[in-house]
């Protein structure tokens, strides 16, 4: 069973740039994949149209067999994203902001309260219920993320640039969380600028330049050839 699949998928902006010219991947389930390329190269606008945040121009994306145009509900309930930008309220509680989240997935108070505890105590963030997320450093607030976008048990990590921007040992410490979530089963699929963080976290690897899938291979024979 993939955890992904996208078939011929293309997408020309409004202003008829194209951003994806026909990619074609397979991610496996419980595979922790790296999506590698430099600025430009479409990665976010990928990750857009997977997660429903864009519309493809054309082509083709299945999330663990439900095809994201016939079935974008139960495709949707199996992705979690962790977007780039720290977007929550940040005069809400950590708490808050996950169990909130929890409540847009229609879950039952009980339910989302345990979900809630399960995803904070998950990210070293249980202590920090309390906190207003705007006092928090930068890597806590990029757990808070990634514990807001795994609340409904989500099949489907997309992490996009988690680590952007944080200092190496907050770095190394967040490695650590994200491979205990694949070890539990999550299928994981993470953008990056670092090659050293896709090295250290993932098995299979796709670079992406200008629109096209240029590499799609596995990280050892990549890290071979380097
Ligand atoms: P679509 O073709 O999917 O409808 P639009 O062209 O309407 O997308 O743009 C959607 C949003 O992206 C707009 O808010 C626009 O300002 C923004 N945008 C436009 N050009 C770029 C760009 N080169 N990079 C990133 N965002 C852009
Ligand atoms: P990456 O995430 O790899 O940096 P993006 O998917 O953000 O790449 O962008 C790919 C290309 O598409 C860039 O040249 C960007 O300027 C352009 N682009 C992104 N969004 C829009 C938009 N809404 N309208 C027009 N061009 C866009």
């Amino acid at each position: 069973m993939h955890a992904l699949s996208l078939r011929n998928l293309t997408k020309t902006y409004n202003n008829g740039f194209q951003a994806l010219k026909g990619i074609d991947l397979d991610v496996e389930a419980g595979d922790f994949f790296a999506l590698l390329g430099p600025n430009g190269a479409g990665k976010s606008s990928a990750i857009g149209i997977i997660s429903s945040l864009v519309n493809p121009t054309s082509g083709s994306v299945s999330v663990f067999g439900h095809d994201l145009k016939r079935e974008r509900d139960k495709a949707k309930s199996c992705i979690g994203l962790v977007p780039q930008e720290v977007n929550f309220n940040q005069f809400d509680t950590v708490k808050a902001i996950v169990f909130n989240q929890a409540g847009y997935y229609g879950m039952p108070r009980k339910l989302a309260l345990q979900r809630t505890e399960i995803c904070l105590k998950q990210m070293d963030l249980w202590d920090k219920r309390d906190s207003i997320s705007r006092r928090l450093s930068g890597g806590m607030k990029r757990r808070v993320m990634i514990a807001r976008a795994m609340v409904h048990d989500p099949k489907l990590l997309i992490l996009d640039e988690p680590t952007a921007g944080v200092d190496i040992e907050i770095r190394r410490a967040m490695w650590k969380l994200m491979k205990e979530v694949n070890e539990q089963g999550t299928t994981i699929i993470l953008t990056t600028h670092y090659l050293e963080e896709a090295e250290s976290l993932c098995r299979n690897i796709a670079i992406i330049d200008q629109g096209r899938i240029v590499e799609n291979t596995d990280m050892a024979s990549l890290l071979a050839r380097l």
